[in-house]
């Protein structure tokens, strides 16, 4: 018998760690905080909680594999046909879906860089070539570069907006400019994970960008302003036929039943979820003015995150944070990105950031 062993493809070995975010260590009188994987810190609301708990008695079988009543809502909540609806297990489950169903072996996928780092992971399982372009120096995405980085064998560009994690988001005049130029045959996807947190002038309008651009597709999540991280539900908004390629490369029941139900009750209490935005929206901004006061200009924060460019300081300040009692997310070498979080936790944040020697 032969002493072979399966061999993966070989460019799996090649598939970069995805690093999740620490949990904090519970400390000894001192309350500790999260603030490594953008999350929602308010707890889930009594009605979603009622909702998912009357799906857990029916654990033993299959949830909805059509997610009929999901998609619906969000064809009403979003009014567009439940046709160009996606849904799928988290976001990241369709940028995989994207990929998976558009890219050949050696397409090439061009993507900011440091920007949400299941990119080049997605990308490489898709056997495809991941293509990054460097962030301004003001952490935005240079689309002036990423024009140029189109080549012949690009199939799909990733526009992340807001960036995680530097936290500038693209404008709607500048998306439908850069819009304007992309070939035709190239698919823009435009992850709009923290869509909700967004305050600007000239902000994205994906849904009218998705009315016009054959070539668009949006992804959302209900894991950031909707506080559903932990059940894994996001949706993509594309035109047919894109749509329809994106449904039928979906995990079956890839979306859980408590999962279909939180969402659904998360759309029926969406108002309350919303000023639960609005506050975190608030508390960034005092965190962007906490940390200017004390010299530190972080770049335009759009998402419920600060970035901290810090080079090879890196480690120091994810270990004062730590020594503070909160997380945060280091990227060595680069910075640190902090989630907006509980006030004690952004008050923490602030004095860590003050204290903090560059
Ligand atoms: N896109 C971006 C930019 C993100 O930051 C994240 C989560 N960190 C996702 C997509 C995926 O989120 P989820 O799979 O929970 O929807």
């Amino acid at each position: 018998q032969s002493s072979r062993i399966p061999q993966p493809r070989a460019n799996i070995g090649a598939i970069p760690a995805y690093v999740p975010g620490k949990p904090p260590v519970a400390r000894e009188g001192l309350t500790t905080y999260k603030l490594s994987s953008n999350e929602n810190p308010y707890p889930p609301l009594p009605g979603v909680v009622e909702a998912v708990s009357e799906v857990v008695s029916r654990m033993n079988r299959y949830p909805d594999m059509g997610n009929v009543d999901l998609f619906a809502a969000l064809a009403t909540r979003l009014d567009v046909p439940v046709e160009d609806l996606t849904l799928a297990t988290g976001s990241v489950g369709l940028i995989y879906q994207v990929l998976q169903a558009f890219c050949d072996p050696a397409d090439e996928v061009v993507h900011a860089w440091r920007s949400f780092e299941a990119y080049p992971i997605a990308v490489t399982a898709a056997a495809a070539t991941s293509v990054r372009v460097p962030v301004t120096a003001t952490g935005e995405h240079d689309l002036e570069a990423m024009l140029a980085a189109i080549t012949e064998r690009t199939k799909v560009v990733m526009v992340c907006t807001p960036n995680n994690p530097t936290g500038p988001a693209v404008s709607h005049s500048a998306l439908v400019a850069f819009l304007d130029r992309v070939p035709s045959h190239v698919l823009v996807v435009v992850d709009e994970a923290y869509v909700e947190f967004v305050r600007m002038d000239d902000a994205v309008d994906g849904i009218a960008l998705y009315r016009t651009y054959p070539n668009v597709v949006l992804t959302r999540t209900f894991s950031k302003a909707y506080g559903l991280a932990n059940f894994r539900v996001g949706y993509a908004v594309a035109q047919e036929p894109t749509a329809t390629a994106l449904r039928a490369v979906s995990l079956p029941f890839g979306v859980s039943g408590v999962a279909q139900a939180a969402a659904i009750a998360s759309l029926d209490a969406e108002a309350e979820l919303l000023e639960r935005v609005e506050e975190l929206v608030a508390e960034r901004a005092r965190v962007v003015a906490g940390l200017s006061e004390v010299g530190w200009d972080v770049p335009d924060a759009q998402g419920n995150f600060v970035w901290f460019e810090l080079g090879e300081r890196t480690t120091a300040f994810a270990e004062a944070a730590d020594a503070a009692g909160i997380v945060v997310r280091p990227f060595a070498g680069e910075g640190v990105r902090a989630s907006i979080g509980e006030v004690e936790a952004n008050d923490r944040l602030i004095a860590v950031a003050a204290a903090f020697d560059r």
